[in-house]
């Protein structure tokens, strides 16, 4: 790791040195080589949505999924952890996202008309989205298309879209809920000053991240931190949803504590449409 990439640039007739480390300098070749390979991807449409089921926690009853956006790419699968970030950067999030909101969208109308489904459908949104001044109008727009309840339809935002204009993002909330779209909060307790967002953000749902869940059978902190939150929105009116749930103890302390839904690979993994549209047809039955 002592190697040291050296570019020189030549700007404003001065020399100016940058330097990576070959590490930045591969991550950099990947980007670059994920960017070319994207805007391909955009135009043959090679993505596909799976759905993770969400339960009731006192229920057990199906409360809805989460559409998980991947890219096939030649013949391989590939996570959003990888090319969302890189889509972000170049603007093509903007395309790809579109696209996720309406195949989640038409994919609900679908499990509504021919399954008699009620759940709903959470579609996570990045934060360029919905700086877009033309966001909640495009996403009504495809709602009204297809002909769903807007209170099946859940939008997904994280801590980070509300750093830079909190006051555009609440009125854009607003919005949204006038419709009767519902909002959650996404990757709860990964982000800084979560408690001052709170007080001020009109949201249905709060997305406990799955990093506090991790901690909460085996770290009496992170157990009474947990808690805590899920008691305090309760308060505010706030549903609860545990994300990354993997143990049966952890189940058991949520339920505990309340906390409304329960997300995670102990109840289900991300899946197919068809997968899904079976498991519905098993709980009508
Ligand atoms: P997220 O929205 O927080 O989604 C939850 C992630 O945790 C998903 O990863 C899911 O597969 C994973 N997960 C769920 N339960 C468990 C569990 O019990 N154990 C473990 N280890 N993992 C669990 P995935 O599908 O790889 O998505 C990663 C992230 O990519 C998402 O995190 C979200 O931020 C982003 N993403 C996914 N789809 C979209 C999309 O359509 N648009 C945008 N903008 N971002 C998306
Ligand atoms: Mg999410
Ligand atoms: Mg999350
Ligand atoms: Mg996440």
């Amino acid at each position: 790791n002592a190697e040291i990439a050296v570019f020189e640039v030549k700007k404003n007739g001065k020399n100016n040195i940058c330097y990576f480390n070959n590490e930045m300098y591969s991550d950099f070749l990947d980007a670059l080589r994920i960017e070319r390979q994207l805007s391909a991807a955009i135009d043959n449409e090679d993505f596909l949505l799976l759905y993770q089921p969400q339960y009731d926690t006192r229920t057990n009853k199906l409360r809805g999924v989460e559409a998980l956006v991947r890219w096939k790419n030649n013949g391989t699968i590939v996570s959003p952890n990888i090319f969302i970030p890189v889509s972000e950067n170049n603007g093509s999030i903007i395309l790809i996202g579109d696209w996720v909101i309406n195949k989640a969208v038409s994919t609900l109308a679908k499990w509504k008309n021919e399954l008699d489904y009620d759940g709903i459908m959470s579609i996570n949104i990045s934060t360029l989205q919905i700086k877009k001044e033309d966001f909640v109008r495009k996403l009504k727009a495809v709602i009204d298309k297809y002909y769903v309840n807007p209170e099946d339809v859940e939008i997904e935002i994280t801590e980070s879209v509300l750093i830079e204009d909190l006051e555009g993002i609440i009125s854009k909330i607003n919005t949204m809920r006038a419709y009767g779209i519902k909002v959650s909060l996404d990757d709860f307790g990964t982000g800084f000053s979560s408690l001052a967002y709170l007080k001020d953000l009109p949201i249905d749902t709060l997305k406990i991240d799955k990093s506090f869940i991790d901690g909460i059978a085996s770290d009496s902190s992170t157990a009474i931190i947990t808690q805590s939150v899920i008691a305090m929105v309760k308060q505010l009116g706030v549903i609860t949803v545990a994300e990354g749930v993997e143990s049966k103890e952890q189940f058991e302390h949520l339920k505990k504590m309340n906390c409304d839904n329960i997300q995670g690979y102990l109840l289900g993994k991300p899946m197919s449409e068809d997968d899904i549209a079976k498991l519905i047809m098993q709980k009508q039955e």
